[in-house]
Parts: structure tokens; sequence; C-alpha cells
């Protein structure tokens, strides 16, 4: 069986190794337009955060690392067509027969219309390896940068940046940032402690009309003008656009059309990643899901279901946990501004605790539940400390569809040094007013 896989990125090689595990005679090849493998979309950050000496390091697999699992990797070539009724792929090198087609070449961010289309020293984003290394050296020398989107990507590059000390400008349509993600009003401790950084200046409720390319760029706003050495976008991510999409049954956001198999309208062709619209199980709805875990997981549930239709994806509940401006920031689920999108009737509870009881640096929780049922919907967790790793848990008790009585129960290590009496899930349900050491 020959499988050709398009991208080697998250998707794209999460499919090919378990393809691999799954079919060992199988003949895999991935295609990648990029000069190199597996660049973490943040590798500019990590790089200017100096946790990699090199860009190039800024790296999740090598080449040499799939070519060792018996992958084909084929870089530096381009997908241009897909004639699906005759199992065939042309790229800008040769024409391929496939048996399988895995599609994972992503996502893009569509550049904004502001008046930057033509100009070439300019790129919307810092994703992949060639539009990082191309301004790399334009980052480093900007002493002012204006960043458009206060979303996680935002947050973590003005951080970056505020860090080494440039002036950031950060501009969002939206009241505050993270919107996705978290509830206005439990940010508050966060909001306040970025506010002492005087070179970081929020624009919230604003957009950008218009971009001019002088000495520097003059970024018109819906009532002020900024000035910046340099912009940067963050929002507006679209599945990559290419004339071979349009041969697949697409959704009206340009998504490629899929079933719970994650095969596409073309027989043998499997569309992954930030392709594709996913469920929500708690929505009970699919939406847009451009996030890595689930890139993986979906090239991997694709790999399954090469020869017969054995697993469903099941989507994701858009979990995310990051740090920016030394507070660290996690959200699973649904949050109160979005009970709208639920069919039932929410309610939710909100609470403190100190990390353990040796260190009192304060986490605060907050959990969305179904009214009725005390069904966990969602939860938001921040603090100065690394408290990460919880919402994970969190995560899975709303798989799980676990209810408040069912989390009081719940199995947790204690270690006076590493954790609290009792974990925020167990407290949520025995009175979850603001307790520091139980
Ligand atoms: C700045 C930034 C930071 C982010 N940080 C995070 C994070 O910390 N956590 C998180 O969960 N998500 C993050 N994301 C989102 C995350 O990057 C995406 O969800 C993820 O990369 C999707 O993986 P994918 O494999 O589906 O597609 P992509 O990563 O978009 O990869 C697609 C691959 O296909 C290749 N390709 C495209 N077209 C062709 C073609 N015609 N022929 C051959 N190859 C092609 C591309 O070069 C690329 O390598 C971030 C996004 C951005 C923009």
């Amino acid at each position: 069986m020959k499988i050709y896989i398009i991208g080697a990125s998250f998707a794209g090689v999460s499919g090919g190794i378990h393809a691999r595990k799954l079919y060992p005679e199988a003949e895999i090849t991935i295609i990648e337009k990029n000069p190199i493998v597996g660049f973490l979309p943040g590798g500019l950050l990590l790089y200017l955060q100096n946790k990699f000496e090199n860009l190039n390091d800024a790296v999740f697999v090598t080449k040499k690392q799939l070519n060792e699992q018996n992958i084909n990797v084929k870089l530096a070539e381009t997908l241009l067509d897909c004639k699906a009724e005759k199992h065939e792929i042309i790229t800008d090198q040769a024409t391929y027969h496939y048996d399988k087609l895995i599609l994972a070449n992503g996502s893009e961010q569509k550049s904004l219309n502001i008046g930057l289309e033509n100009d070439e020293d300019w790129d919307p984003s810092f994703k992949n390896y060639d539009l990082t290394h191309k301004i790399l050296t334009q980052i480093q020398n900007a002493k002012t940068i204006a960043i458009i989107g206060a979303g996680q990507a935002g947050m973590e590059a003005a951080s970056t940046f505020i860090d080494l000390k440039k002036t950031v400008h950060l501009i969002e349509a939206m009241d505050y940032p993270l919107f996705k993600y978290f509830d206005p009003e439990f940010l508050t401790p966060f909001l306040n402690a970025v506010q002492k950084y005087s070179n970081l200046h929020f624009h919230f409720n604003t957009t950008v009309s218009e971009v001019v390319k002088n000495d520097q760029y003059e970024i018109l706003l819906d009532d002020k003008k900024i000035i910046s050495d340099h912009v940067l976008t963050t929002v507006n991510v679209h599945p990559q656009l290419a004339k071979f999409t349009k041969k697949f049954k697409l959704h009206s956001d340009n998504t490629i059309q899929v079933n719970e198999y994650l095969e596409t309208s073309a027989k043998d062709v499997f569309a992954v990643g930030d392709l594709v619209h996913s469920p929500i199980p708690i929505r009970k709805e699919s939406a847009y899901l451009p996030q890595i875990n689930h890139a993986v997981r979906s090239g991997a549930v694709a790999a399954e279901n090469l020869l017969q239709q054995h697993m469903k994806f099941k989507g994701g509940l858009r979990t995310i946990g990051t740090k920016a401006f030394g507070w660290y920031l996690a959200s699973t689920g649904l949050i109160e501004e979005e009970a709208f999108v639920y069919t039932h009737e929410i309610a939710s509870k909100t609470f403190t605790q100190q990390v353990s009881l040796v260190d009192k640096t304060i986490i605060y929780c907050k959990v969305v539940y179904e009214k009725n049922t005390e069904q966990l919907l969602g939860m938001q967790l921040l603090s100065k400390a690394d408290c990460l790793e919880k919402i994970n848990t969190a995560a899975l008790a709303i798989e799980k569809n676990m209810t408040l009585d069912e989390l009081l129960q719940s199995d947790h290590f204690f270690q006076a040094e590493f954790t609290n009496v009792m974990e925020p899930l167990n407290r949520i349900n025995m009175g979850s007013e603001n307790r520091h050491a139980f």
C-alpha cells in the first residue's frame, strides 16, 4: 500500500508515524513544501527567549528520525494538484500514484486587507520556518512592535517582546485578551498585574483600518494612529487555500468536509488537523479548532481508518495552557460568556486556593457546569505558579461527563510540598469559597 501525506507538521507526522506502526509493509511518503520538517509555530519566540540555540533546532521531529522509521520525506516540494479519480497527485517536481492520501497541509494566516498585501518585506505570520527566518532580523532590530490579535499567540509574542525591552502595541477587536478561553472578570488579577508595564499598550475594542509603510509602519486604528518598526498579526487563521483543496467538498469557511472517520468526499482521501472542522462534545456542534493536540490526534485517527472505518474522531474541548508576563493561564471547555451556545442552563463557581502546604502562591479557579445535572463543562485556571497540568485532568473529567459529586471522589495524590490537601476538582462540591490550605 502506498500512503502519501501532504504536510510534515503535527497532523502529517502523527499520521505517518501511526500508519507505520499499523501497516508495517506500507510505503509511506510525506511531502512538505518547507525545507525542514516539524518547525514549532512558536519557534521564533522560543528562539528569542534563548530556549533554542539555533532557529533550526525549534522542531519537534527531524527528517532523520522519520527516515529511521522507514518514512520517506520529500522536502521543498509542493503539492499542486490532486486527481482523486485517478488516485494521482501532482507536485512541482513529479506525479505520484497513491492508494491512500492524507491531506495535512494545515492552515495559514490570510493577509488582512490593511494595505500591506503587496509589501514583499512583510509577512503576516511567524508560524512556519520560511516566514520566521525571513522576519527574524526585522524583529530583533525592532524597538516597537505592533501585534494584531490578543489571543494565545499574540499574548505570548507580546510577553516575549516586553522581556526583550521592546515597546509593544497589542490591538484587539474584543474588550479583553484571550476572550475565547476566559471570562473577563476571571482575568482581573492578571490584567491588573500587566498594567504595570509602561512599554505595553493595549488597544481593546479596536480594529486596524490601514497600515502604511514609510520608514516605519503607520497603523491607523479606529480613532488614532500608532507608529511601529514591525507589525505582526496572529488572527485570521484559515485552512490552506490551494487549488487542489477545491476538488473536495468544503464547508463555507473553506475547511474540508470530512465524516466521523476523517474521510473526505473523495475515495481514499483523508483530511486532518487545521484543514477540518471537529466536534466539540459538550456543545454538540462542530467548530474550527486550530490546535496542535487536535492535529496530532486527528492524524493518528486518520491512520487508523485507512483500510476500514475503525475509529471515530472525537474532536476536542479547546484546551489551552500558556504562560505570559509571568502568569500561567489554562482553560478547557465552556466559559460562562458562551452560555448561549449550550442548550441547558449553566452555573459557575469561582474560588482560590494556595498551590501547596508550603507554597502559598494563589491558584485562581473557575468552573462552569450544567445546573441541573451538575456535570462539569469547563474550567479556567490562573496563577503565578505552574498549575497548567491540572487543566488536562479537568479536560478528561469533562470528556467523561463527570459530575461535581463524582469529582469530589476523584483520586489525586497528596504530598505537602507539591499539593494542597484537596485538588481544585475535589473542592468544587465541598464549598468552594476561598480557602488557602484546604
Ligand atoms: C504563532 C502561532 C503559535 C501557535 N502556538 C500554538 C500552541 O502553542 N499550541 C497549540 O495547540 N497550537 C498553537 N498554534 C496552532 C498550531 O500551530 C496549529 O493548530 C497546528 O500547527 C496545526 O497543525 P497541522 O499539522 O494541521 O498544520 P500546519 O502546522 O499548518 O502544517 C501544515 C504543513 O503543510 C505544509 N504544506 C502546506 N501546503 C502544502 C503543499 N501544497 N504541499 C506541501 N506541503 C504543504 C506546510 O508547509 C506545513 O508544514 C499556533 C499557531 C500560530 C500561528
